[in-house]
């Protein structure tokens, strides 16, 4: 099983192979950059090339990053949506830089421009993102949102949309956050509701689209549409939905990122649940 967790980058990127193992992960999501600000600057090369060899040495099988929350590629105000391109050509380069594979963000928020004006101001973003940078090595991937506000990616139709409509469709993937997908609506309790959200989610994205999942339970009910981690196994989902998750063989390959509250000091809390998950199951 691969199962990761975001991670702090306030001390450098070398030491966090070594954090990921001792907490129990196998992979890693990073912001980039201090995530609060649009331009930093250049990565310590030094750093750089020590978290690559840690990332061997403490068997880190894959880190992904997660773009800065400023960015907005459906902004209507084009300073704005032109820095949020520039700001995802920047983060490209250092993702390439650190050899992370997968760059994830929210796909925007239209600002009461509308679903239609939000959703082709996206594709043309990211046309835009893949035309000016030079890295061929790392894919733009949209993550499903809980449609908190104006915020686009709370339908898997959304995400098929822009998928179907970017130039380069090769170079988009997707990530599933639980909690996300869960406040917008979709069941994942019963196992007739988690199998028409995965039915779903094949018929409208496809699992072949899917390199990542967030997995957070959600403080917030079903289609409360509201952003809110909750701890795995302490939120609305709960255990039972987690089970469904946990034993999906069409996430075999796919990494788990925990993105709970507490971060990496609560982590283990978060393994423990899902270690007994596993352990009900086998009884
Ligand atoms: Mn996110
Ligand atoms: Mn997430
Ligand atoms: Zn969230």
């Amino acid at each position: 099983m691969k199962i990761g967790g975001h991670m702090s980058i306030s001390g450098g990127f070398s030491g966090i192979p070594e954090r990921a193992k001792s907490i129990g992960l196998n992979c890693a999501q990073v912001f980039t950059k201090n995530q609060r600000q649009w331009i930093s600057k250049p990565l310590n090369m030094d750093d750089v090339i020590l978290f690559q060899e840690n990332s061997k040495k403490y068997g880190l099988l894959i880190t992904v990053a997660h773009a800065s929350y400023l960015v907005n590629l459906a902004a209507p105000d084009n300073e704005n949506w032109e820095k949020s391109i520039k700001s995802m050509v920047h983060e490209m380069e250092r993702c390439s830089q650190l050899k992370i594979p997968y760059l994830i963000f929210h796909p925007g928020a239209h600002m009461g421009k509308g679903e239609d004006f939000g959703l082709n101001r996206i594709v043309d973003a990211i046309d835009k993102i893949i035309e000016l940078s030079e890295v061929k090595d790392v894919n733009i991937t949209l993550e499903t949102t809980a449609g908190q506000g104006t915020n686009l990616g709370y339908k898997f139709e959304h995400l098929n949309y822009i998928i179907e409509k970017v130039s380069d469709e090769k170079r988009v993937n997707v990530c599933m956050d639980t909690c996300h997908i869960f406040a917008a609506g979709y069941e994942l309790r019963s196992e007739k509701g988690y199998e028409n959200t995965m039915n779903e989610f094949q018929n409208k994205i496809g699992f072949e689209k899917l390199v990542a999942v967030h997995l957070n339970d959600s403080e917030k009910a079903l289609g409360s549409r509201v952003d809110r981690h909750a701890q795995i196994g302490y939120g609305y989902i709960g255990r039972q939905g987690f089970k469904n998750i946990l034993l999906d063989k069409r996430f075999q390959d796919v990494p788990f990122i925990l993105e709970t509250p507490g971060g990496e000091e609560l982590y283990p809390q978060d393994l423990n649940v899902i270690k007994e998950i596993f352990e009900g199951e086998i009884l």
